[in-house]
């Protein structure tokens, strides 16, 4: 997935001037991208208009280049939609004991999610803490939970065979006022699926325990139907926050979006492995990031606009447009790259590009390299620079012993340089130069 965003981007992204189909034509494929990151189906469809709305908008004919716009357009709402607003992660545990209800469906990860916020709240906030579990289905929930509190060091109520769910919670809260607790976890029973008897039993817990909190518990690998558990958990006993479990794993987050897109409740926590200490405030941009797997193209359109002058590349571009591009254009160019943080960061950002960061790193393709090329070009004549056509054998020797190198070295370099002309020239042709320039950039 991460793979055919990078194309659609990197397809936008050198293109140059792009017409309102062009527009259309990639945010298919980014629509299919969200799907493939398990984006429920009107969710995506949704969020695609939106973006198209945008997108076709008189910001894009201003930008850098359309294609960039488009990105950050796409970054951005998604940004904004798994954002929401307020903040996400404080937990409301005023007028103690403050109960929390944990729901969700069996293994979305309630038991484990209870007790690391409980471990959090012990650890950061000093706070009090007694859990309960309140899934009478499985005896071995209960001790599940009983062992992790032990194993963390919260308190966890007496197991009593034989209750009901609401009387454990009754129960629960009876013990939290008594022993001055500040906050009461109840982790409630699952189901595999949404089920009438579920939900009444949940909604009958609700209505004896009062909770500050309940916080859905879904797993981030599940797309399609976590919006269905989403919307029927809200609908019947309405949720104040969402806590995505599993990111650790292969899934892309998907269900974030939905989620959010569909319950309007704000997501406040992921978890990030089966350690107690595996759970961390959501944040909106890394999971954006996440959804598209593009890297952090976002940042790279940022940077060039910062270090990138306009006045430079209208030079540039005419230079290049008659065929000129000489070794001095190189190392303006050279330069640059280093200025936007060197072929590691620029590759690191590059959507598809990480991969093959160590395999040019084997190539000898690095900042070391990139230095290497303008020490060489520095020590040419002036002459030298403008026509590298009058590099005769000693002349070349002189060159690479100026930079404290072999001539190997420089040969390298006059042959890329050649290869980088002739792009040049074709590009030219195509008078696609200036924009091409730009993306380049
Ligand atoms: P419950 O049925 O909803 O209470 O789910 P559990 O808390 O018992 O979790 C089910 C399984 O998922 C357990 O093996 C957990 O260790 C695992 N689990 C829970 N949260 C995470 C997470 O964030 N990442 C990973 N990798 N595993 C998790
Ligand atoms: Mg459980």
């Amino acid at each position: 997935l991460s793979e055919r965003l990078g194309g659609v981007f990197d397809r936008l992204t050198k293109q140059g001037a792009l017409t309102e189909a062009d527009v259309i034509t990639a945010l298919r494929e980014v629509r299919v991208a969200l799907l493939e990151a398990d984006v429920s189906l009107p969710v995506a469809r949704d969020f695609i208009k939106r973006v198209q709305d945008k997108a076709t908008g008189a910001a894009v004919t201003k930008s850098i280049t359309p294609g960039q716009m488009v990105v950050k357009i796409v970054h951005d709402e998604l940004i904004r939609v798994l954002a929401g607003d307020g903040p996400a992660d404080a937990l409301k545990i005023d007028n103690p004991p403050a109960t929390i209800l944990m729901v969700g469906l069996q293994g979305s990860g309630k038991t484990t999610t209870t007790a690391k916020l409980a471990k959090r709240l012990k650890d950061k906030n000093g706070k009090r803490v007694l859990m309960a579990s309140l899934d009478t289905n499985r005896p071995a929930a209960m001790e599940q939970l009983q062992i992790l509190g032990t194993q963390i060091g919260v308190d966890t109520l007496p197991i009593v065979k034989g209750e009901s769910a609401v009387q454990i919670a009754r129960r629960a809260k009876t013990q939290g006022s008594l022993g001055g607790y500040d906050v009461i976890f109840l982790d409630t029973a699952g189901r595999l699926h949404i089920d009438e008897v579920l939900m009444d039993e949940v909604q009958s817990v609700r209505d004896i325990a009062a909770p500050r909190e309940t916080l859905l518990v879904v797993d981030g690998l599940t797309g399609q139907d976590a919006v269905n558990v989403a919307t029927e958990f809200d609908g019947k006993v309405g949720i104040s926050g969402v806590v995505l479990t599993r990111m650790d794993g292969d899934g892309r987050g998907g269900a974030a979006l939905s989620m959010r897109a569909v319950t309007g409740k704000p997501i406040r926590f992921v978890g990030l492995g089966e350690k107690m200490d595996a759970i961390e405030v959501f944040e909106a941009e890394r999971v954006a990031g996440r959804i598209l797997g593009m890297g952090d193209i976002v940042a790279l359109v940022e940077k060039a606009q910062e270090t990138f002058e306009a006045e430079q590349a209208e030079r540039m571009a005419k230079r290049f447009a008659k065929g000129l591009f000489n070794m001095n254009d190189l190392k303006a160019q050279m330069e640059q790259m280093i200025k936007m943080g060197g072929m590691k960061g620029l590759m690191g950002m590059l959507p598809g590009m990480a991969k093959h960061q160590a395999a040019a790193a084997e190539a000898g393709i690095d900042d070391k390299m990139l230095k290497r090329q303008i020490a060489l070009i520095n020590s040419m004549t002036k002459k030298e620079r403008a026509n590298p056509d009058l590099l005769a054998a000693s002349r070349k020797k002189r060159i690479a012993a100026g930079a404290g190198l072999d001539v190997s070295d420089l040969n390298r370099l006059l042959k890329q340089h050649k290869q980088m002309a002739e792009m040049m020239k074709k590009m030219g042709k195509g008078g696609m130069m200036k924009q091409a320039i730009k993306s380049m950039m």
